[in-house]
């Protein structure tokens, strides 16, 4: 393996572990990569001193992490935005801290909405889905005709009104179309109910439309359950729609 001297340190290192130098003969850094990143921190330090601006000691900083001066904490490089661009490259703050302050821009220019008055909303109704009362919604809605924010939703509603377009009319025709199928099922219960207490009132007799009795099975016997059975529901107050 093809090794170079590094004069600051006096280690014996694989080229890998130098950078790149064009101008230099043998195309290396003069340096190693570890000896020039901490004297290009000590020069960046002096600089910054020089400037009399504040300098943070981030020595303590352990191997495979990141300062992140958003959020003002050591963060583990797999949870840092990369930039190759960037020397280091890293980007400058964390993936939590950029999805937030990209969510928060997000706001800001679709809705006209700064962090504060989404805040605000939030308070205003709770911190639950405007419509379904789940804590912590994070869709701010809004009415696609007019662009006007409405309230934060939980995903779920948020899909659920996009999926029935936006339209009131089809939100409650479904809600009808659920609740006349739960009463027709309703009926079915009372129905049968109906006919097998009557059958139970007469001991003896097969109950109506038994497969023992096939002659007995006229309209009068049936038109005799759907009747009582109606009046026993009006009986229980409830009323035939
Ligand atoms: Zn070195
Ligand atoms: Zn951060
Ligand atoms: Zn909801």
């Amino acid at each position: 393996m093809m090794t170079k001297r590094c004069p600051d340190c006096g280690r014996h290192l694989p080229h890998s572990d130098f950078g790149r130098n064009k101008t230099l003969p043998d195309g290396l850094s003069f340096y190693c990569l570890a000896c020039n990143r901490a004297r290009n921190n000590d020069w960046y330090r002096r600089q910054r001193r020089s400037l009399g601006k504040e300098v943070r000691d981030l020595s303590w900083v352990p191997q495979g992490f990141r300062w992140c001066p958003t959020r003002q904490q050591a963060v583990a490089h797999a949870d840092y935005i990369r930039n190759a661009a960037l020397p280091s490259g890293f980007g400058t703050r964390c993936k939590a801290c950029h999805n937030r302050l990209s969510k928060d821009a997000y706001w800001l220019r679709r809705y006209g909405l700064t962090k504060a008055d989404v805040e605000q909303l939030r308070a205003d109704q709770g911190n639950v889905c405007g419509i379904c009362g789940t804590p912590d919604p994070e869709h701010l809605d809004h009415d696609h005709s007019t662009g006007r924010t409405r309230l934060l939703l939980c995903q779920r509603c948020n899909h659920g009104l996009g999926l029935f377009r936006d339209e009131p009319y089809l939100l409650r025709v479904a809600a009808l179309y659920i609740e006349g199928h739960r009463q027709e099922h309703a009926n079915d219960v009372v129905r049968q109910a109906a006919i097998e207490a009557e059958a139970a009132s007469r001991p003896g007799e097969p109950p109506v439309g038994s497969q023992r009795r096939p002659g007995a099975r006229g309209t009068s016997t049936r038109s005799t359950g759907r009747n009582s059975g109606s009046r026993r529901r009006e009986q229980a107050g409830e009323v035939d729609g």
